[in-house]
Protein backbone atom coordinates (compact mmCIF):
# COMPACT_ATOMS: atom_id res chain seq x y z
CA UNK A 1 0.00 0.00 0.00
CA UNK A 2 1.45 3.55 -1.44
CA UNK A 3 1.59 6.31 1.63
CA UNK A 4 -1.83 7.69 2.44
CA UNK A 5 -2.48 11.25 2.50
CA UNK A 6 -5.32 13.28 3.42
CA UNK A 7 -7.31 14.80 0.82
CA UNK A 8 -6.87 18.28 0.08
CA UNK A 9 -9.06 20.68 -1.49
CA UNK A 10 -12.95 21.16 -1.90
CA UNK A 11 -14.07 18.27 -4.22
CA UNK A 12 -15.89 15.78 -2.22
CA UNK A 13 -15.54 11.79 -2.77
CA UNK A 14 -18.42 11.45 -0.54
CA UNK A 15 -22.27 12.30 -0.53
CA UNK A 16 -21.56 15.25 1.69
CA UNK A 17 -18.77 17.01 3.92
CA UNK A 18 -19.78 15.34 7.22
CA UNK A 19 -18.52 12.00 5.23
CA UNK A 20 -15.73 13.54 3.42
CA UNK A 21 -14.68 14.65 7.06
CA UNK A 22 -14.51 11.45 8.42
CA UNK A 23 -12.59 10.15 5.67
CA UNK A 24 -10.00 12.44 5.68
CA UNK A 25 -9.51 12.39 9.19
CA UNK A 26 -8.93 8.89 8.83
CA UNK A 27 -6.18 9.41 6.24
CA UNK A 28 -4.77 11.60 8.46
CA UNK A 29 -3.80 9.80 11.40
CA UNK A 30 -1.96 7.53 8.76
CA UNK A 31 -0.29 10.57 7.27
CA UNK A 32 0.67 11.44 10.38
CA UNK A 33 1.21 8.00 11.77
CA UNK A 34 4.69 6.58 12.98
CA UNK A 35 4.77 3.29 10.75
CA UNK A 36 1.63 3.39 8.53
CA UNK A 37 2.51 0.66 6.63
CA UNK A 38 1.43 -1.41 9.64
CA UNK A 39 -1.57 0.75 10.36
CA UNK A 40 0.25 2.07 13.14
CA UNK A 41 -0.44 5.59 14.52
CA UNK A 42 1.52 5.73 17.38
CA UNK A 43 2.12 3.74 21.11
CA UNK A 44 3.70 0.94 19.09
CA UNK A 45 0.05 -0.98 18.56
CA UNK A 46 -2.32 1.97 18.29
CA UNK A 47 -4.20 1.37 15.25
CA UNK A 48 -6.27 3.03 12.51
CA UNK A 49 -8.11 0.06 11.03
CA UNK A 50 -7.85 -3.54 12.05
CA UNK A 51 -6.00 -4.37 8.47
CA UNK A 52 -5.78 -2.79 5.66
CA UNK A 53 -8.92 -4.86 3.54
CA UNK A 54 -10.84 -3.23 7.03
CA UNK A 55 -9.30 0.32 5.61
CA UNK A 56 -10.33 -0.13 2.28
CA UNK A 57 -13.63 -1.21 2.92
CA UNK A 58 -14.20 1.46 5.59
CA UNK A 59 -12.79 4.07 2.99
CA UNK A 60 -15.39 2.73 0.78
CA UNK A 61 -18.58 2.59 2.83
CA UNK A 62 -17.62 6.04 3.87
CA UNK A 63 -17.79 7.42 0.07
CA UNK A 64 -21.28 6.08 -0.39
CA UNK A 65 -22.74 6.34 2.92
CA UNK A 66 -25.96 8.95 3.12
CA UNK A 67 -26.44 11.37 5.54
CA UNK A 68 -29.17 9.32 7.38
CA UNK A 69 -27.18 5.91 7.82
CA UNK A 70 -24.70 4.91 10.82
CA UNK A 71 -21.56 2.92 9.80
CA UNK A 72 -20.61 0.28 12.62
CA UNK A 73 -16.82 -0.41 13.62
CA UNK A 74 -15.35 -3.05 15.73
CA UNK A 75 -11.98 -2.74 16.49
CA UNK A 76 -11.54 -1.11 13.57
CA UNK A 77 -13.10 -3.51 11.28
CA UNK A 78 -16.71 -2.07 9.55
CA UNK A 79 -19.40 -4.57 10.13
CA UNK A 80 -22.62 -2.78 8.94
CA UNK A 81 -24.24 -0.05 8.14
CA UNK A 82 -27.42 1.41 9.83
CA UNK A 83 -30.81 3.66 8.37
CA UNK A 84 -30.62 5.65 11.30
CA UNK A 85 -31.81 9.55 10.37
CA UNK A 86 -29.90 12.90 9.54
CA UNK A 87 -28.79 13.69 13.17
CA UNK A 88 -27.38 10.63 14.06
CA UNK A 89 -23.73 9.81 13.97
CA UNK A 90 -22.28 8.98 10.53
CA UNK A 91 -20.04 6.58 12.73
CA UNK A 92 -19.99 4.76 15.76
CA UNK A 93 -17.06 2.61 16.64
CA UNK A 94 -16.14 0.48 19.89
CA UNK A 95 -12.90 -0.65 19.70
CA UNK A 96 -10.62 -2.92 21.90
CA UNK A 97 -13.55 -3.54 25.18
CA UNK A 98 -13.06 -6.85 26.72
CA UNK A 99 -14.97 -8.21 29.35
CA UNK A 100 -13.55 -6.98 33.44
CA UNK A 101 -12.08 -10.52 34.27
CA UNK A 102 -10.80 -11.49 30.35
CA UNK A 103 -8.81 -7.72 30.17
CA UNK A 104 -5.55 -9.07 30.23
CA UNK A 105 -2.24 -8.13 28.14
CA UNK A 106 -1.85 -11.48 27.68
CA UNK A 107 -5.68 -11.77 26.36
CA UNK A 108 -5.02 -8.43 24.50
CA UNK A 109 -2.20 -10.02 22.41
CA UNK A 110 -4.23 -13.42 21.69
CA UNK A 111 -7.14 -11.47 20.94
CA UNK A 112 -4.82 -9.36 18.39
CA UNK A 113 -3.05 -11.98 16.97
CA UNK A 114 -6.09 -14.00 16.13
CA UNK A 115 -7.35 -10.75 14.48
CA UNK A 116 -10.52 -10.02 16.75
CA UNK A 117 -9.33 -6.34 18.10
CA UNK A 118 -6.77 -3.30 17.83
CA UNK A 119 -6.16 -1.58 20.43
CA UNK A 120 -7.40 2.39 19.67
CA UNK A 121 -4.58 4.71 21.36
CA UNK A 122 -6.96 7.23 22.66
CA UNK A 123 -6.98 8.87 19.54
CA UNK A 124 -5.80 6.76 16.53
CA UNK A 125 -8.58 4.20 15.98
CA UNK A 126 -10.78 7.36 16.25
CA UNK A 127 -9.06 9.02 13.62
CA UNK A 128 -8.83 12.06 15.59
CA UNK A 129 -5.24 12.17 16.16
CA UNK A 130 -3.70 15.44 14.63
CA UNK A 131 0.16 15.08 14.90
CA UNK A 132 2.42 15.82 17.84
CA UNK A 133 0.72 19.27 18.56
CA UNK A 134 -1.54 17.70 20.82
CA UNK A 135 1.11 16.08 23.03
CA UNK A 136 3.13 19.01 22.64
CA UNK A 137 0.95 21.15 24.23
CA UNK A 138 -0.09 18.44 27.06
CA UNK A 139 3.36 17.98 27.76
CA UNK A 140 4.13 22.11 27.08
CA UNK A 141 1.29 22.78 30.25
CA UNK A 142 2.67 19.83 32.61
CA UNK A 143 5.94 21.61 32.24
CA UNK A 144 4.02 25.43 32.90
CA UNK A 145 2.27 23.42 35.72
CA UNK A 146 5.85 22.49 37.65
CA UNK A 147 7.21 26.00 36.94
CA UNK A 148 4.17 27.53 38.65
CA UNK A 149 4.23 25.08 41.88
CA UNK A 150 7.95 24.76 42.20
CA UNK A 151 10.06 27.11 40.21
CA UNK A 152 8.43 30.28 40.99
CA UNK A 153 6.58 30.31 37.27
CA UNK A 154 10.12 29.75 34.83
CA UNK A 155 12.11 26.65 34.01
CA UNK A 156 14.85 29.15 32.41
CA UNK A 157 18.07 27.20 33.24
CA UNK A 158 16.05 24.09 34.99
CA UNK A 159 17.05 20.84 34.00
CA UNK A 160 14.74 18.09 32.77
CA UNK A 161 16.01 14.61 32.18
CA UNK A 162 13.19 11.87 30.12
CA UNK A 163 13.37 9.22 27.58
CA UNK A 164 11.57 8.41 24.65
CA UNK A 165 11.48 9.92 21.07
CA UNK A 166 8.46 8.03 19.53
CA UNK A 167 5.22 9.61 18.40
CA UNK A 168 4.01 10.54 21.65
CA UNK A 169 7.30 11.20 23.47
CA UNK A 170 9.01 12.83 20.21
CA UNK A 171 6.91 16.07 21.71
CA UNK A 172 9.32 16.30 24.88
CA UNK A 173 12.00 18.59 23.62
CA UNK A 174 10.51 20.33 21.50
CA UNK A 175 7.33 21.32 24.72
CA UNK A 176 11.02 22.25 26.69
CA UNK A 177 12.83 24.36 24.44
CA UNK A 178 8.91 26.10 24.46
CA UNK A 179 9.41 26.44 28.26
CA UNK A 180 12.71 27.47 28.41
CA UNK A 181 14.29 24.42 29.83
CA UNK A 182 17.24 22.53 29.11
CA UNK A 183 16.10 18.58 27.83
CA UNK A 184 17.55 15.59 27.74
CA UNK A 185 15.73 12.74 26.14
CA UNK A 186 17.45 9.50 26.52
CA UNK A 187 16.36 6.88 23.23
CA UNK A 188 17.48 3.43 22.06
CA UNK A 189 16.48 4.00 18.37
CA UNK A 190 18.72 6.71 16.41
CA UNK A 191 16.11 6.47 13.51
CA UNK A 192 13.30 8.24 16.18
CA UNK A 193 16.42 10.67 17.01
CA UNK A 194 17.03 11.69 13.52
CA UNK A 195 13.55 11.89 12.56
CA UNK A 196 12.92 14.53 15.44
CA UNK A 197 16.23 16.09 14.41
CA UNK A 198 14.46 16.53 10.67
CA UNK A 199 11.42 17.72 12.03
CA UNK A 200 13.00 20.31 14.04
CA UNK A 201 11.44 18.73 17.47
CA UNK A 202 14.94 18.09 18.59
CA UNK A 203 18.55 20.14 18.27
CA UNK A 204 21.20 18.07 18.76
CA UNK A 205 22.08 14.32 19.01
CA UNK A 206 25.14 12.17 20.67
CA UNK A 207 25.78 8.84 21.76
CA UNK A 208 28.47 9.79 24.52
CA UNK A 209 26.60 10.50 27.75
CA UNK A 210 29.33 12.48 28.75
CA UNK A 211 29.41 14.87 25.74
CA UNK A 212 25.65 14.80 26.53
CA UNK A 213 26.03 16.47 29.86
CA UNK A 214 28.51 19.15 28.84
CA UNK A 215 26.16 20.12 26.65
CA UNK A 216 23.80 20.49 29.73
CA UNK A 217 25.53 21.72 31.94
CA UNK A 218 26.68 24.36 29.63
CA UNK A 219 23.51 25.60 28.68
CA UNK A 220 22.24 25.52 32.33
CA UNK A 221 25.06 27.75 33.67
CA UNK A 222 24.28 30.10 30.17
CA UNK A 223 20.73 29.87 31.51
CA UNK A 224 19.64 29.15 27.55
CA UNK A 225 17.08 26.37 26.23
CA UNK A 226 18.62 22.98 24.77
CA UNK A 227 17.36 19.62 23.85
CA UNK A 228 19.49 17.05 23.49
CA UNK A 229 18.62 13.32 22.21
CA UNK A 230 20.98 11.08 23.86
CA UNK A 231 21.45 7.36 22.42
CA UNK A 232 21.16 4.75 25.37
CA UNK A 233 19.10 3.22 27.30
CA UNK A 234 16.99 4.89 29.78
CA UNK A 235 17.82 1.80 32.00
CA UNK A 236 21.27 2.69 31.93
CA UNK A 237 21.78 6.31 31.85
CA UNK A 238 19.57 7.02 34.83
CA UNK A 239 20.74 5.14 37.50
CA UNK A 240 24.35 6.59 35.97
CA UNK A 241 23.56 9.81 36.59
CA UNK A 242 22.43 9.18 40.45
CA UNK A 243 25.91 7.36 40.61
CA UNK A 244 27.63 10.67 39.04
CA UNK A 245 25.70 12.37 41.86
CA UNK A 246 23.75 14.28 39.15
CA UNK A 247 20.36 15.55 39.82
CA UNK A 248 18.31 17.01 37.11
CA UNK A 249 15.71 19.39 38.39
CA UNK A 250 12.47 17.60 36.72
CA UNK A 251 12.72 13.61 36.02
CA UNK A 252 9.98 11.51 33.69
CA UNK A 253 10.18 9.49 31.17
CA UNK A 254 7.58 8.65 27.87
CA UNK A 255 9.40 5.40 26.54
CA UNK A 256 6.33 2.52 25.42
CA UNK A 257 6.54 1.62 29.22
CA UNK A 258 3.01 0.23 28.89
CA UNK A 259 4.08 -2.57 26.40
CA UNK A 260 6.83 -5.31 27.68
CA UNK A 261 6.82 -6.93 24.40
CA UNK A 262 6.35 -4.61 21.43
CA UNK A 263 7.50 -1.24 23.86
CA UNK A 264 9.61 -0.92 26.35
CA UNK A 265 13.42 -2.25 25.15
CA UNK A 266 15.55 -4.02 28.04
CA UNK A 267 18.87 -2.66 28.84
CA UNK A 268 21.51 -4.89 26.90
CA UNK A 269 19.07 -5.55 24.17
CA UNK A 270 19.64 -3.95 20.63
CA UNK A 271 17.11 -2.73 19.17
CA UNK A 272 16.99 -5.54 16.45
CA UNK A 273 17.25 -8.48 19.25
CA UNK A 274 14.33 -7.10 20.60
CA UNK A 275 12.59 -7.24 17.58
CA UNK A 276 13.38 -10.86 17.07
CA UNK A 277 12.98 -12.12 20.15
CA UNK A 278 8.75 -10.48 20.33
CA UNK A 279 8.64 -13.70 17.87
CA UNK A 280 11.15 -15.91 19.57
CA UNK A 281 10.65 -15.62 23.09
CA UNK A 282 8.65 -12.73 23.95
CA UNK A 283 8.16 -14.30 27.98
CA UNK A 284 11.73 -13.47 28.34
CA UNK A 285 11.51 -10.25 26.84
CA UNK A 286 8.84 -9.40 28.96
CA UNK A 287 10.55 -10.66 32.15
CA UNK A 288 13.90 -8.02 31.34
CA UNK A 289 11.91 -5.50 30.41
CA UNK A 290 9.92 -5.65 33.06
CA UNK A 291 13.12 -6.13 35.13
CA UNK A 292 14.68 -2.82 33.29
CA UNK A 293 12.03 -0.75 34.11
CA UNK A 294 12.36 -1.45 38.16
CA UNK A 295 15.75 -0.63 37.52
CA UNK A 296 14.77 2.70 35.95
CA UNK A 297 11.84 3.26 38.31
CA UNK A 298 14.19 2.81 41.21
CA UNK A 299 16.73 5.73 40.58
CA UNK A 300 13.53 8.04 39.66
CA UNK A 301 12.24 6.90 42.44
CA UNK A 302 15.78 8.01 44.48
CA UNK A 303 16.55 11.38 42.09
CA UNK A 304 12.74 12.46 44.03
CA UNK A 305 14.68 11.43 47.17
CA UNK A 306 16.87 13.89 46.40
CA UNK A 307 14.43 16.58 45.59
CA UNK A 308 13.95 16.30 41.87
CA UNK A 309 10.32 16.98 40.28
CA UNK A 310 9.35 13.09 39.56
CA UNK A 311 6.03 12.55 37.66
CA UNK A 312 4.30 9.52 35.72
CA UNK A 313 3.71 10.68 32.30
CA UNK A 314 0.85 8.24 31.37
CA UNK A 315 2.71 5.52 30.28
CA UNK A 316 2.10 3.52 33.04
CA UNK A 317 5.49 2.87 33.76
CA UNK A 318 4.73 2.92 37.88
CA UNK A 319 1.92 0.17 37.51
CA UNK A 320 4.74 -2.16 35.31
CA UNK A 321 7.48 -1.31 38.35
CA UNK A 322 5.42 -2.58 41.25
CA UNK A 323 4.54 -5.21 39.33
CA UNK A 324 7.51 -6.35 38.98
CA UNK A 325 8.66 -5.81 43.20
CA UNK A 326 8.92 -1.80 42.99
CA UNK A 327 6.78 -1.80 45.97
CA UNK A 328 6.74 2.11 46.43
CA UNK A 329 6.38 2.91 42.62
CA UNK A 330 3.20 4.96 43.25
CA UNK A 331 5.45 7.65 45.35
CA UNK A 332 5.76 9.16 41.80
CA UNK A 333 2.68 11.17 41.04
CA UNK A 334 0.90 10.73 38.01
CA UNK A 335 0.41 14.08 35.71
CA UNK A 336 -3.04 14.68 35.49
CA UNK A 337 -3.52 14.47 39.42
CA UNK A 338 -0.13 16.19 40.07
CA UNK A 339 -0.98 19.37 37.72
CA UNK A 340 -3.98 19.01 35.60
CA UNK A 341 -7.35 17.81 37.95
CA UNK A 342 -8.45 21.43 38.45
CA UNK A 343 -8.46 22.36 35.14
CA UNK A 344 -10.29 18.84 34.26
CA UNK A 345 -12.67 19.61 37.18
CA UNK A 346 -14.20 22.58 35.34
CA UNK A 347 -14.15 20.40 32.32
CA UNK A 348 -11.39 22.07 30.87
CA UNK A 349 -9.41 20.23 28.24
CA UNK A 350 -7.71 19.41 25.21
CA UNK A 351 -10.13 20.76 22.28
CA UNK A 352 -9.34 20.47 18.52
CA UNK A 353 -9.79 21.54 15.52
CA UNK A 354 -8.83 20.63 11.66
CA UNK A 355 -8.51 22.29 8.51
CA UNK A 356 -10.38 19.82 5.84
CA UNK A 357 -9.46 21.85 3.20
CA UNK A 358 -5.55 21.60 3.88
CA UNK A 359 -5.41 25.08 4.01
CA UNK A 360 -3.10 26.59 7.05
CA UNK A 361 -4.68 30.20 6.23
CA UNK A 362 -7.63 28.81 7.88
CA UNK A 363 -6.31 27.78 10.74
CA UNK A 364 -4.45 30.94 11.35
CA UNK A 365 -7.68 32.82 10.68
CA UNK A 366 -9.18 31.48 13.70
CA UNK A 367 -5.54 31.85 15.43
CA UNK A 368 -6.70 35.37 15.07
CA UNK A 369 -10.23 35.22 16.13
CA UNK A 370 -9.16 33.05 19.47
CA UNK A 371 -6.08 36.16 19.89
CA UNK A 372 -9.05 38.47 19.71
CA UNK A 373 -12.32 37.15 21.19
CA UNK A 374 -10.64 34.77 24.18
CA UNK A 375 -8.21 37.36 25.77
CA UNK A 376 -8.63 36.11 29.24
CA UNK A 377 -8.22 32.57 28.34
CA UNK A 378 -4.28 32.64 29.10
CA UNK A 379 -3.87 28.65 28.83
CA UNK A 380 -5.25 29.07 24.86
CA UNK A 381 -3.81 32.39 24.19
CA UNK A 382 -0.03 31.97 24.76
CA UNK A 383 -0.33 28.57 23.17
CA UNK A 384 -1.51 29.86 20.14
CA UNK A 385 1.21 32.29 20.05
CA UNK A 386 3.79 29.61 21.31
CA UNK A 387 1.86 26.90 18.30
CA UNK A 388 2.40 30.03 15.91
CA UNK A 389 5.76 30.19 16.06
CA UNK A 390 7.25 26.88 16.90
CA UNK A 391 4.36 24.26 15.94
CA UNK A 392 5.20 22.93 12.36
CA UNK A 393 1.92 21.79 10.07
CA UNK A 394 1.78 18.42 10.14
CA UNK A 395 -0.92 16.71 7.87
CA UNK A 396 -3.82 18.53 7.91
CA UNK A 397 -3.02 21.72 9.34
CA UNK A 398 -5.08 21.74 13.25
CA UNK A 399 -4.37 23.48 16.36
CA UNK A 400 -4.88 22.37 19.86
CA UNK A 401 -6.51 24.67 22.59
CA UNK A 402 -7.33 23.84 26.34
CA UNK A 403 -11.36 25.36 26.49
CA UNK A 404 -13.74 24.77 28.55
CA UNK A 405 -17.59 24.83 29.18
CA UNK A 406 -19.49 27.39 27.01
CA UNK A 407 -16.01 28.37 25.20
CA UNK A 408 -15.64 25.67 23.17
CA UNK A 409 -19.53 26.11 21.94
CA UNK A 410 -18.94 29.86 21.09
CA UNK A 411 -15.86 28.95 19.56
CA UNK A 412 -16.93 26.23 17.33
CA UNK A 413 -20.36 28.17 16.59
CA UNK A 414 -18.17 31.09 15.31
CA UNK A 415 -16.07 29.12 13.28
CA UNK A 416 -19.16 27.00 11.71
CA UNK A 417 -20.03 30.47 10.46
CA UNK A 418 -16.52 31.56 9.01
CA UNK A 419 -17.58 28.35 6.88
CA UNK A 420 -20.76 29.36 5.56
CA UNK A 421 -19.34 32.92 5.00
CA UNK A 422 -16.59 31.75 2.81
CA UNK A 423 -14.20 33.38 5.43
CA UNK A 424 -12.70 29.59 5.62
CA UNK A 425 -11.71 27.67 2.65
CA UNK A 426 -13.77 25.10 3.87
CA UNK A 427 -14.93 22.70 6.49
CA UNK A 428 -13.40 22.58 9.88
CA UNK A 429 -13.91 18.73 11.87
CA UNK A 430 -13.91 19.38 15.63
CA UNK A 431 -12.96 16.59 17.95
CA UNK A 432 -10.51 16.45 21.58
CA UNK A 433 -8.34 14.06 23.51
CA UNK A 434 -10.49 10.93 24.98
CA UNK A 435 -7.94 12.29 28.01
CA UNK A 436 -10.79 15.09 28.66
CA UNK A 437 -13.65 15.56 32.10
CA UNK A 438 -16.11 13.10 31.33
CA UNK A 439 -14.64 11.26 28.69
CA UNK A 440 -11.97 9.05 30.42
CA UNK A 441 -11.78 6.67 33.20
CA UNK A 442 -7.61 5.35 33.92
CA UNK A 443 -7.02 4.14 37.35
CA UNK A 444 -3.58 5.21 36.84
CA UNK A 445 -3.88 8.38 34.50
CA UNK A 446 -6.88 10.20 34.69
CA UNK A 447 -8.87 8.96 37.59
CA UNK A 448 -5.89 8.43 40.16
CA UNK A 449 -6.79 8.66 44.28
CA UNK A 450 -10.32 10.82 43.03
CA UNK A 451 -11.56 12.38 45.93
CA UNK A 452 -14.39 10.24 46.35
CA UNK A 453 -12.67 6.94 45.31
CA UNK A 454 -14.47 6.34 41.97
CA UNK A 455 -10.68 5.71 40.12
CA UNK A 456 -12.21 2.45 38.43
CA UNK A 457 -15.79 3.65 37.85
CA UNK A 458 -16.31 3.31 34.19
CA UNK A 459 -19.84 4.17 34.00
CA UNK A 460 -18.71 7.75 33.09
CA UNK A 461 -17.20 7.26 29.86
CA UNK A 462 -19.89 5.29 28.69
CA UNK A 463 -22.56 7.59 29.95
CA UNK A 464 -20.25 10.07 27.87
CA UNK A 465 -20.56 8.46 24.30
CA UNK A 466 -23.91 7.64 24.46
CA UNK A 467 -24.75 11.06 25.14
CA UNK A 468 -22.70 12.16 22.35
CA UNK A 469 -24.60 9.77 20.49
CA UNK A 470 -27.86 11.48 21.71
CA UNK A 471 -26.51 15.04 20.93
CA UNK A 472 -25.54 14.68 17.30
CA UNK A 473 -22.07 14.20 17.47
CA UNK A 474 -20.76 12.37 14.01
CA UNK A 475 -18.46 10.17 14.96
CA UNK A 476 -18.53 8.17 18.31
CA UNK A 477 -16.04 5.86 20.05
CA UNK A 478 -15.56 4.08 22.81
CA UNK A 479 -12.00 2.33 23.48
CA UNK A 480 -10.52 0.51 26.25
CA UNK A 481 -7.15 -0.92 26.43
CA UNK A 482 -5.08 2.16 27.28
CA UNK A 483 -1.18 2.21 27.86
CA UNK A 484 -0.71 -1.42 29.62
CA UNK A 485 -3.34 -2.84 27.24
CA UNK A 486 -6.40 -4.45 28.31
CA UNK A 487 -8.37 -3.54 31.55
CA UNK A 488 -6.33 -0.14 32.12
CA UNK A 489 -8.77 2.58 31.21
CA UNK A 490 -12.23 3.04 29.21
CA UNK A 491 -12.54 6.16 27.44
CA UNK A 492 -14.93 7.96 24.74
CA UNK A 493 -13.63 10.41 21.54
CA UNK A 494 -16.29 12.54 19.49
CA UNK A 495 -15.80 14.62 16.12
CA UNK A 496 -18.45 16.94 14.67
CA UNK A 497 -18.02 18.59 11.34
CA UNK A 498 -18.51 22.78 11.22
CA UNK A 499 -19.61 22.21 7.43
CA UNK A 500 -21.29 25.98 7.74
CA UNK A 501 -24.60 24.40 7.60
CA UNK A 502 -27.41 26.02 9.81
CA UNK A 503 -28.43 22.63 10.84
CA UNK A 504 -24.84 21.82 12.09
CA UNK A 505 -25.07 25.15 14.97
CA UNK A 506 -27.40 22.50 16.79
CA UNK A 507 -25.01 20.10 16.17
CA UNK A 508 -22.16 21.28 17.53
CA UNK A 509 -23.92 23.33 20.58
CA UNK A 510 -25.83 19.95 21.49
CA UNK A 511 -22.76 17.89 21.35
CA UNK A 512 -20.21 20.21 22.67
CA UNK A 513 -22.53 21.62 25.48
CA UNK A 514 -23.08 18.03 26.86
CA UNK A 515 -19.64 16.60 26.51
CA UNK A 516 -18.50 19.29 28.44
CA UNK A 517 -21.91 19.36 30.84
CA UNK A 518 -21.30 15.66 31.76
CA UNK A 519 -17.59 16.09 32.64
CA UNK A 520 -18.19 18.72 34.97
CA UNK A 521 -20.95 16.85 36.60
CA UNK A 522 -18.69 13.85 37.02
CA UNK A 523 -16.41 15.84 39.19
CA UNK A 524 -18.93 17.39 41.00
CA UNK A 525 -20.25 14.03 41.64
CA UNK A 526 -17.26 13.24 43.61
CA UNK A 527 -17.01 16.62 45.14
CA UNK A 528 -14.64 19.00 43.17
CA UNK A 529 -15.91 22.67 44.34
CA UNK A 530 -14.20 24.32 41.10
CA UNK A 531 -16.83 21.93 39.27
CA UNK A 532 -19.54 23.43 41.91
CA UNK A 533 -18.48 26.94 40.96
CA UNK A 534 -18.66 26.12 37.36
CA UNK A 535 -22.41 24.63 37.82
CA UNK A 536 -23.39 28.26 39.31
CA UNK A 537 -21.88 30.43 37.18
CA UNK A 538 -23.08 28.49 33.62
CA UNK A 539 -26.29 26.62 34.77
CA UNK A 540 -25.29 23.41 33.79
CA UNK A 541 -28.39 21.77 35.44
CA UNK A 542 -27.67 19.02 38.46
CA UNK A 543 -30.02 17.08 39.93
CA UNK A 544 -29.37 16.25 43.57
CA UNK A 545 -29.74 13.52 45.05
CA UNK A 546 -28.08 14.66 48.96
CA UNK A 547 -29.75 16.50 51.37
CA UNK A 548 -29.08 20.47 51.49
P1 LIG B 1 6.37 4.98 20.69
O1 LIG B 1 6.29 3.51 20.75
O2 LIG B 1 6.11 5.71 19.41
O3 LIG B 1 7.81 5.46 21.21
C1 LIG B 1 8.46 4.96 22.36
C2 LIG B 1 9.95 5.25 22.24
O4 LIG B 1 10.63 4.79 23.40
C3 LIG B 1 10.58 4.53 21.05
O5 LIG B 1 11.21 5.47 20.23
C4 LIG B 1 11.54 3.54 21.69
O6 LIG B 1 12.68 3.32 20.89
C5 LIG B 1 11.87 4.24 22.99
N1 LIG B 1 12.33 3.32 24.05
C6 LIG B 1 11.80 2.11 24.39
N2 LIG B 1 12.46 1.60 25.43
C7 LIG B 1 13.42 2.48 25.76
C8 LIG B 1 14.41 2.50 26.77
N3 LIG B 1 14.54 1.50 27.65
N4 LIG B 1 15.27 3.57 26.84
C9 LIG B 1 15.16 4.59 25.94
N5 LIG B 1 14.24 4.61 24.96
C10 LIG B 1 13.36 3.57 24.88
O7 LIG B 1 5.40 5.50 21.84
P2 LIG B 1 4.80 6.98 22.05
O8 LIG B 1 3.65 7.18 21.11
O9 LIG B 1 5.88 7.99 22.06
O10 LIG B 1 4.16 6.85 23.49
C11 LIG B 1 5.02 6.69 24.62
C12 LIG B 1 4.20 6.41 25.87
O11 LIG B 1 3.44 7.57 26.24
C13 LIG B 1 3.20 5.29 25.69
O12 LIG B 1 3.25 4.45 26.82
C14 LIG B 1 1.87 5.99 25.60
O13 LIG B 1 0.80 5.18 26.04
C15 LIG B 1 2.10 7.16 26.53
N6 LIG B 1 1.22 8.30 26.23
C16 LIG B 1 0.97 9.24 27.18
C17 LIG B 1 0.18 10.34 26.89
C18 LIG B 1 -0.14 11.39 27.88
O14 LIG B 1 -1.18 11.99 27.78
N7 LIG B 1 0.73 11.70 28.77
C19 LIG B 1 -0.38 10.51 25.65
C20 LIG B 1 -0.11 9.54 24.71
C21 LIG B 1 0.71 8.48 25.00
Amino acid sequence: MDRILAARGTELRCKGWRQEALLRMLENVLENGENPKELTVYAALAKAARNWDSYRAIVETLKNLEENETLVIQSGKPIGIMRTHQFAPLVIMANCNIVGKWATSDNFYKYQEQGLIVWGGLTAAAWQYIGSQGVIQGTYEIFQSIARMHFNGDLTGKFILTAGLGGMGGAQPLAGIMANAIVLCVEVSEARIDKRIEVGYLQRKTASLDEALAWVDEAVSNRQSLSVGLLGNAADVYPELLRRGIIPDIVTDQTSAHDLVYGYIPSGYRLEEAVEMRKSDPQKLQADAGASIATEVRAMLEFQRNGSIVFDNGNNIRTQASQYGVENAFDIVVFTEGFLRPLFARAIGPFRWVALSGNPQDIQTIDQYILEEFKDNEIAVNWIRLANQYVPVEGLPARIGWFGHGDRTKLALAVNEMVRSGALSGPIAFSRDHLDAGAMTHPNIMTENMKDGSDAISDWPLINAMLSCSSMADLVAIHSGGGGYSGYMTSAGITIVADGSQETDIRLKTALDNDTSIGVLRYADAGYEESFDEIRSKGIRRVKTEPE
